[in-house]
């Protein structure tokens, strides 16, 4: 197999050569197909999550074909395309998955931080973790559904029966989000950086009734907001955004400092809250929407053995919707 492995903080990925992985039991070996870059990859070159574990394989939006099983898996056959995300495992015992609440479990694996991930044309998953990704036909398209789609989906769900909701950061979550937002019938503001007026364009073209930039005060007072950029001043401005009783969801993994901010800000009954990480069931209710709402990912293809290029030009901001590493058989369609 090829990988594009990170061996310490900040340093670029080095393509390497290793023997094929060989799925324990439980386990199935993927023939990766596609997998979405993500922030929370930016996050683990830069050393920004704790206890990375050098070397790493990064990536966490994978689409492949099971081409091996390991001993005991059933449920997957060979030759089926899956979806491996960010959950790679779970402790099955710790009060967090006893209620239904994986996502927070004291132990879990996550794909591509504590174990090795999908920039690399196979990887090992746990066979009960993985996704049945049969309905959607072309792979890379699918990839940024396994994060972005996902946490977006799940911050979407923090954020209750709002009518009118603000996206601070329009990348690959909110591109896949105000689509399902106005499928849902819901009104969409965009906020992007300062001056990024082809971020504002793109998020008119997916159905934003405003788009503006951060800074900029929206229309209306709004009845929540989800905060996917990784700036900590966004979140006093998020909570300026919105009305009494609304609540603003941060989307990220990591996030800079929050600035200190008038208690006031918060009053009102106003709610900030957190997502985590993801649980199996968050696939099972968003996947179908997928479907029924016809949603359309916006991509950018690397090779494989690109991966630098596309972890820079996402830094840059110079990818609207998700960058995607394609392996070679995948890149000749
Ligand atoms: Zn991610
Ligand atoms: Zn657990």
């Amino acid at each position: 197999m090829q990988a594009m492995v990170l061996r310490a903080r900040s340093t670029p990925l080095l393509l390497e050569e290793r023997s094929d992985p060989q799925p324990g039991p439980g386990q199935i070996r993927v023939r990766v197909e596609a997998c979405a870059v993500c922030r929370t990859d930016l996050h683990l070159i830069d050393g920004e999550l704790p206890e990375i574990r050098y070397p790493i394989i990064p990536g966490h939006e994978i689409v492949g074909i099971v081409d091996l099983l390991g001993t005991g898996v059933s449920a997957i056959a060979i030759g089926q395309r899956v979806g491996i995300a960010w959950l790679g495992n779970t402790c099955g015992r710790c009060e967090f998955c006893r209620s239904a609440r994986e996502n927070l479990c004291d132990a879990p694996t996550f794909t591509g931080y504590n174990c090795d991930g999908g920039f690399a044309t196979h990887t090992i998953a746990e066979a009960a973790y993985a996704i049945p990704l049969q309905m959607f036909g072309e792979p890379a398209a699918a990839a940024p559904l396994l994060c972005a789609g996902l946490i977006g989906w799940r911050s979407l769900l923090a954020a209750g029966e709002a009518k009118t909701i603000g996206l601070f950061g329009f990348g690959a979550a909110a591109h896949i989000i105000a689509q399902v937002c106005r499928w849902q019938g819901r009104r969409i503001f965009a906020f992007t950086r300062a001056g990024d007026l082809a971020g504002q364009d793109f998020a008119r073209s997916l159905g934003a009734v405003w788009a503006g930039s951060s800074l900029d005060a929206p229309p209306e007072k709004l009845d929540a907001a989800i905060i996917f950029a990784a700036a900590g001043e966004l979140v006093p401005a998020a909570l300026k955004a919105v009305k009494k009783g609304a609540t603003v969801v941060c989307g990220g993994i990591h996030m800079s400092k929050i600035p200190s901010f008038a208690y006031s800000l918060l009053w009102g009954e106003r709610r900030l809250v957190s997502v985590a990480n993801l649980t199996r069931s968050d696939a099972a209710g968003f996947l179908p929407v997928v479907e029924q709402a016809q949603i359309r990912t916006s991509i950018t293809r690397y090779p494989l053995r690109e991966a630098n290029e596309a972890v820079r030009d996402l830094r840059d901001g110079q990818i609207q919707g998700a960058a995607v590493l394609v392996t070679d058989q995948e890149a000749g369609r």
